[in-house]
């Protein structure tokens, strides 16, 4: 297939990207390299561009004419959508209106979409279907909620399919050692604590101490980004095999709190490094776990990196090369 990914030089779409190579598809990556980098597209072709820029689009998708779109490019931090809401509802929300306006007038009906836990807000039960209400807590959460909202009225009114995937934390890297999260500022969780031990930071903050939660810190799914990665695949096997629109949770089903985390970290690193506590950051829910047992009974998907260590060990591994090709 001839597939079209925006924001394929992030750190999730890079790895996607690797993997729709490796299958023998046709890639082109539209991305603005606001935060992703030229060297992570292994694949294809790079296009650089931004979503706000509607004639870009329609020259990109009238030259490459793609059977398939996946659509990454986006923010992602909660804590600046609380601070700056309207760069997240101009980028996600406005910059998808337009990539979906282009993909309508060319007749590209199949679509992969990035969605996020965060769409769940505060969920009642743990693990969290998809069936739960949609009650986000931050405007990232929000501006993704609506991009869905948006899907799934495009495919009522006419034959336009996508697949939402809802991802839960995303961490580690390539086990090749080829790509992996390179965004300097990212404020994720493993790539602070990892940062912290190569000694970036000289201590990792743990924001919050009394949640409702066994230790008093966060719970979250962290799942491998090669995972995700795979589960693109399956979703756009699932469209090309003429399955419905569906929306569909990503992660392993367990959850780790933020202290378990840290621990992790120090024993896969051997570094003792400096952690501290500190107050709640703005937006986090308590404890956020998937229930992916739609992903894995629909499109067959099933994971090969559900271990937490073996995550940490992964991005560890990512971080030092990463520290070499800086300093190289
Ligand atoms: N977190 C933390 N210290 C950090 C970064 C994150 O304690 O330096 C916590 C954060 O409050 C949340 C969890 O780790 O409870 C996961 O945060 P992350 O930013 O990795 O992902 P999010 O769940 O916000 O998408």
């Amino acid at each position: 297939m001839r597939i079209l990914v925006t924001g394929g030089a992030g750190y999730i779409g890079s790895h996607v990207v690797k993997e729709l190579g490796r299958a023998g598809h046709d890639v082109a990556v539209l991305d603005d390299l606001s935060t992703g980098n030229s060297w992570a597209v292994k694949y294809g072709s790079l296009i650089v561009g931004d979503l706000a820029d509607e004639q870009m689009i329609e020259r990109v998708v009238d030259t490459f004419r793609p059977d398939a779109i996946i659509h990454f490019a986006a923010s992602i931090q909660v804590e600046e959508s609380m601070r700056n809401p309207l760069k997240y509802y101009r980028n996600n929300v406005g910059n998808t209106l337009n990539l979906l306006k282009v993909a309508s007038a060319f007749g590209v009906s199949r679509f992969v979409y990035s969605s996020t836990a965060a769409v769940y807000g505060i969920p009642e039960t743990i693990p969290v279907d998809e069936s739960a209400p949609i009650e986000p807590i931050n405007p990232y959460g929000a501006s993704k909620a609506m991009g869905e909202r948006v899907l799934g009225h495009l495919a009522d009114s006419s034959d336009f399919r996508f697949v939402a995937l809802r991802y839960f934390n995303v961490a580690g890297a390539d086990p090749d050692g080829e790509l992996g999260q390179a965004y300097q500022a990212s404020t994720h969780l493993i790539t602070r604590a990892l940062k912290t031990a190569r000694g970036e930071f000289e201590r990792l903050a743990i924001y919050g101490t009394d949640y409702p939660t066994f230790d008093g810190t966060c719970i979250r799914d962290y799942i491998h980004v090669s995972d995700l990665a795979s589960a693109h695949l399956a979703a756009l096997d699932h469209l090309a095999s003429g399955g419905g629109s569906e929306i569909m949770n990503c992660g392993y089903g367990r959850g780790y709190s933020v202290r378990e985390v840290v621990e992790t970290a120090k024993r896969v690193t051997g570094i003792d490094f400096q952690a501290f506590e500190t107050d709640r950051r703005d937006g986090d829910p308590p404890a956020l776990v998937a229930d992916s047992s739609k992903l894995r009974s629909l499109t067959g998907w099933t994971p090969r990196h559900d271990d937490l260590e073996f995550i940490i060990g992964t991005a560890w591994a990512w971080e030092k090369r990463l520290l070499k090709r800086m300093t190289a």
